[in-house]
C-alpha cells in the first residue's frame, strides 16, 4: 500500500482491518471526497441515492446501498 494512503488512514484515528476503516459515524461521499486517497476505505457510508446509512462490508457498492444498486 502507498505510504500516502497509509498516512491518511492513520490520520483518521479509526481501526483499519486491512480492507476498510471502522468509522463509527457514516460518511457521505461529499465528505469522503475531501480525502480522495481513502475514498473507498470507509466501512460505514451514507447512500448517495436514498441517504440511508449502510455498511459496505455487508452490502452496496461505492456510495450506493444494497437497495439502490439494481
Ligand atoms: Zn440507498
Amino acid at each position: 500500500m502507498m505510504t500516502k494512503v497509509r498516512d491518511e488512514i492513520n490520520a483518521t484515528g479509526f481501526v483499519f482491518d486491512g480492507e476498510v476503516l471502522d468509522n463509527p459515524a457514516p460518511i457521505t461521499s461529499t465528505k469522503a471526497q475531501q480525502t480522495p486517497l481513502i475514498l473507498f476505505r470507509w466501512k460505514n457510508r451514507v447512500c448517495d441515492i436514498c441517504t440511508n446509512a449502510f455498511d459496505i462490508s455487508q452490502q452496496g457498492i461505492f456510495y450506493r446501498c444494497g437497495g439502490c444498486i439494481v
